[in-house]
């Protein structure tokens, strides 16, 4: 065995082949990357999840080596594999005899804590550096609204918006337009027969994965998988290749039909680029440049609130969540404002549900490890929200279920933006509906056995009961915030026994909500 000065570790979401670290070669350095049991077990994911993390880490290790560096990967099933990234540190460092560790900042408060309780034990010298992806600095956002207890997203993406020169006029303060925001525009219903172009293919064969998760045994997943017929980008080459088709071919309509659902199409005009992203395959800075001189390239083709709208989720909400997950962990993690308690339904699981809405937002991420924004935040989220389901419950869901899930992403969207359980500090409001909303933005309610009109009785959506049920039993809670007042009045305005049916019915849903 050769030996080496340095090992340097790269996590399973820090495939950036652009790294500083990676711009020449240097034999005294060893780079390591490593599937454990540490990393698959600690909440149950979805097997394209481990496949697509497992998949993207061997492709990125075969690129380094092609480029001439020193790699040693460990398999799952490797016998000197001690199964947690700390343990396998130690054991290579004696292996090589290094006298240097380094890492990439980690971005799971998790894996942080264990790296720098590694780093303190340790007669190595060890260095932490910048994973040298994200637009902003860890603790960039509590800077920012040092002394306020909430952040506002939107005065967050401005600041960044000006820090960027993104969108912005020559004197680096008016944005391009004059306007900073277009949400308002981009809500659109997606009229009948419209349909997104087809996405570019990259399946690949994926069964040797599959079957050393069966040969490893013991790693529980969730969902569904075609081992033959693997289809999310694993390389950058890849992750490139969905980026320009998603320029080219959906960013046009992506502003219109941003929250817009259909049973039809589970990806709309969405880009599917947040598992790219998140493994940093590609950086957030070269998607927003590129989206931009695709718009400079087409401007009558891309049109201007489109382009806002897809920025705003990248160099805003973001880099935004990840700014709150920084400032408020570990503590964020026990938020429970509402005090919710109630089991997540077991049909989460299994997608076996009467609701349509549900049926479909729930199959499909079984299926595809895939849900657009509003299907996990008024869909499915929604629906936890009012049935009161513990946050603990709905986080473990969303970390495992999306082939995008990670920590510092899914979080503060899960348990802040989608449950309030954070009492405000990422929305001004709880993310709740009823019926309405979804049958307005969707198709769903068109084929389902629920009437989405009905408050209570046999076929009223279950929406409906569980929506004025929860601001009546959150009323000392909510009834003071501003935004809420109009559902208070028209609640205040209901006949008494009008209320009291609408009660009675959401405690039957509560009661029997495996059998709806
Ligand atoms: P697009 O709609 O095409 O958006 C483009 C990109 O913007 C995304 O790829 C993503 O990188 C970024 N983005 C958009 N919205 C957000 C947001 N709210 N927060 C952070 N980034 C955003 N996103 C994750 O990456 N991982 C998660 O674990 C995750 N969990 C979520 C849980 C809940 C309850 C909710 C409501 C949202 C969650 N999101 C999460 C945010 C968002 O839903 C996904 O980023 C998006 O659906 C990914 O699909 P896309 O790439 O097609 O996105
Ligand atoms: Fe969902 Fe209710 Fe519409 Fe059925 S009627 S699809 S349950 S919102």
């Amino acid at each position: 065995m050769e030996k080496a000065t340095t090992l340097r570790l790269v996590l399973g979401d820090q495939l950036n082949e652009r790294h500083s670290w990676f711009s020449k070669v240097d034999n005294s350095v060893v780079y390591t990357l490593m599937e454990t049991r540490s990393e698959t077990d600690y909440v149950r994911h979805h097997v394209q999840k481990v496949v697509g993390f497992f998949g993207a880490m061997r492709l990125f290790a075969e690129y380094l080596r092609s480029k001439g560096h020193r790699v040693h990967y460990l398999t799952l099933d490797a016998p000197d594999n001690r199964q947690t990234l700390a343990d396998n540190c130690r054991m290579l460092a004696e292996h090589y005899a290094v006298a240097r560790f380094e890492y990439q900042e980690p971005d799971e408060y998790r894996v942080d804590q264990a790296l720098r309780a590694l780093s303190a034990e340790w007669p190595v010298e060890t260095r932490c550096v910048s994973s040298e992806h994200f637009l902003s600095e860890r603790d960039e956002l509590r800077r920012l609204f040092s002394g306020k207890r909430t952040y506002l997203m939107e005065r967050f993406y401005r600041a960044m918006r000006e820090k960027w020169g993104v969108l912005m006029e020559a004197d680096g303060r008016t944005p391009l337009t004059g306007r900073w925001n277009y949400d308002a525009e981009n809500r659109k219903r997606l009229p009948a027969g419209v349909r997104a172009p087809a996405a570019p293919s990259f399946e690949r064969d994926v069964s040797d994965l599959t079957a050393l998760l069966q040969r490893v045994g013991g790693v529980r997943t969730i969902g569904h998988i075609r081992p033959a017929r693997f289809d999310w980008p694993l390389t950058r080459v890849e992750s490139l290749q969905l980026l320009e088709h998603f320029v080219r071919e959906r960013l046009p309509f992506f502003g219109d039909y941003q929250d817009a659902m259909a049973q039809a199409d589970d990806v709309l005009f969405h880009s599917r680029l947040s598992f790219s992203l998140n493994l940093k395959m590609i950086s957030p800075l070269e998607v927003i440049q590129r989206a931009v001189a695709a718009w400079q390239e087409r401007p009558q083709h891309i049109p201007f609130p489109a382009l806002e709208g897809f920025v705003r989720q990248i160099l805003g909400w973001r880099e935004y969540v990840r700014g709150v997950y920084w400032a408020e962990m570990p503590r964020y993690r026990t938020l429970n404002f509402f005090e919710h308690t109630a089991p997540l339904p077991q049909w989460y699981w299994t997608g076996q549900t009467q609701m349509n809405c549900l049926r479909h937002a729930v199959g499909q991420s079984l299926e595809r490890a895939y849900a657009h924004h509003i299907q996990r935040l008024m869909v499915t989220g929604n629906f936890a929200l009012l049935l009161g389901v513990h946050p603990d419950e709905v986080d473990a869901w969303y970390l495992g279920i999306y082939q995008d899930a990670l920590e510092w992403v899914e979080l503060p969207n899960t348990r802040g933006m989608s449950q309030f359980a954070d009492g405000g500090i990422v929305g001004t409001k709880p993310y709740v509906s009823s019926a309405n909303y979804l049958q307005r933005m969707s198709d769903y309610c068109a084929s389902c056995p629920y009437d989405p009109k009905q408050r209570y009785g046999p076929r009223a959506c279950p929406f409906n009961a569980l929506y004025w049920d929860f601001y009546d039993r959150h009323a000392e809670r909510l009834r003071g915030n501003p935004r809420i007042g109009m559902a208070y009045q028209l609640w205040d305005r209901m006949e008494g026994r009008e209320r009291q049916r609408i009660l009675e019915h959401a405690q039957r849903i509560k009661e029997h909500v495996s059998d709806y």
